[in-house]
């Protein structure tokens, strides 16, 4: 278990988040003033990884049904929810796919309206005539200022008393009494539960609690921001490819740009491949005039997703009061209020609440549980 800081200097708390994403913020905030907790994070500065290099787009059509229950409920949340200066976190966004007639209705979920070209068009004019058969909308979709969100919650998990403590890294943890004794870069805690929200590296901070994998697995995304010869109407919907081969949306800088991709990586620091937004672009182009002038920014994010693509929110199994609160995959915003409500629920419910049936499950819960992981058994 290599060093582990001594007990004089323990910080004690009865919950222990780790990770300052949007999972563990979202969580933090929700739990504030309600027990004692403290937010661990190994960079020097909150949401450095996935949840500073998302397309902040809240997409109620998008995922399998717990993720679409999720979203509905984020939503609720979102939507009445004001920064510090009164602005609102989220926004109505329309969200539209397009394609062949085939993959169109393959993607699109119930919910969304299906469209003729000649109507899609008229929503975004960029798109050309004569190149897709067909589109659905998505007219319930959301964006969010993700800084401002994110900035949200640190706000109101600091006043509600959460400690964070930035550059902690958790290195060491065993089990202590009826908690956990946790290192975390110079300081120690002990907690009666803690939750990995460790976003790609979920599965490395099990095994250093000797909790086993679930087998959750990081996939690269990249993004960029084109600058445009002429601006695209603000108020036109994000467009994606049916086939998942790319997507934009109309940005203050120009476009933001995607070319949709899910490709397996370790747990990293991850940075854009030379090509592949220009790639993207050609892709784009063959549907859409958009008049790229250049690339402003380009980032890659690791999407982390189980198995089954569902999230994975509960006690583990076998490892007693070790949460887990990862899994997230392309949908740690849409579903981030809802996650943390659930989450929330059952760490002040207790590790026994759902086995003694004080803590009732919905289906959804049911459907997080990491008990599902065939992994496991
Ligand atoms: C290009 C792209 C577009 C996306 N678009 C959308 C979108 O439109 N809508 C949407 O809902 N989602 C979107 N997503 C997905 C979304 O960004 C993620 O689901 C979400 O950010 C995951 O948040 P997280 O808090 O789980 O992980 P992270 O933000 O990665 O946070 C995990 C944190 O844990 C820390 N950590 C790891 N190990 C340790 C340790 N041992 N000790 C302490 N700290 C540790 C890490 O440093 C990290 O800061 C997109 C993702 C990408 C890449």
């Amino acid at each position: 278990m290599g060093r582990m800081a001594s007990l004089d200097s323990t910080n004690d708390v009865d919950v222990l988040i780790v990770g300052g994403g949007i999972a563990g913020l979202s969580l933090a905030a929700r739990l504030a003033g309600q027990c004692r907790v403290a937010l661990v994070e190994a960079e020097q500065s909150l949401a450095y990884h996935t949840s500073a290099r998302s397309a902040q787009q809240l997409i109620p059509s998008y995922g399998p049904t717990p993720v679409q229950d999720l979203t509905r409920r984020t939503l609720v949340t979102l939507r009445n929810a004001l920064d510090d200066e009164g602005r609102r976190l989220a926004w109505p966004s329309r969200f539209m796919l397009v394609g062949r007639r085939g993959d169109v209705a393959a993607e699109a979920h119930a919910g969304m309206r299906h469209l003729e070209p000649g109507e899609a068009r008229a929503l975004s004019p960029v798109l050309r005539e004569g190149s897709f058969e067909a589109a659905a909308l998505d007219n319930d979709s959301v964006r969010t200022d993700a800084p401002a969100l994110l900035a949200h919650h640190e706000g109101r998990a600091r006043q509600g008393g959460v400690a964070i403590h930035l550059g902690s890294g958790v290195h060491t943890a065993q089990r202590v009494g009826d908690g956990w004794l946790v290192g975390a870069g110079s300081e120690a805690f002990h907690a009666a539960s803690v939750v990995d929200a460790a976003g790609a590296w979920a599965d490395d901070l099990a095994v250093v609690f000797g909790v086993e994998r679930l087998g959750l697995q990081p996939y690269r995304r990249t993004a960029a921001l084109v600058s445009l010869a002429e601006p695209l109407d603000p108020e036109s919907p994000m467009v994606a490819a049916a086939d998942d081969t790319w997507y934009f949306r109309p940005d203050a800088a120009g476009a933001l740009v995607s070319p949709s991709e899910t490709e397996p990586s370790r747990a990293e620091d991850a940075m854009p491949r030379p090509g592949d937004v220009e790639r993207t672009i050609r892709l784009i182009r063959q549907i859409a005039d958009l008049p790229v002038t250049g690339i402003v920014r380009a980032w890659t994010g690791l999407r982390t997703a189980a198995p089954d693509g569902v999230p994975v929110l509960g006690f583990d199994p076998e490892a007693p009061g070790f949460f887990w609160l990862a899994g997230q995959g392309g949908y740690g915003f849409q579903t981030s209020a809802a996650m943390a409500d659930h989450a929330a629920e059952q760490l002040l419910a207790g590790p026994d609440a759902i086995r003694t049936g004080a803590h009732p499950v919905s289906e959804t819960e049911r459907a997080l549980d990491p008990h599902r992981l065939s992994v496991r058994r």
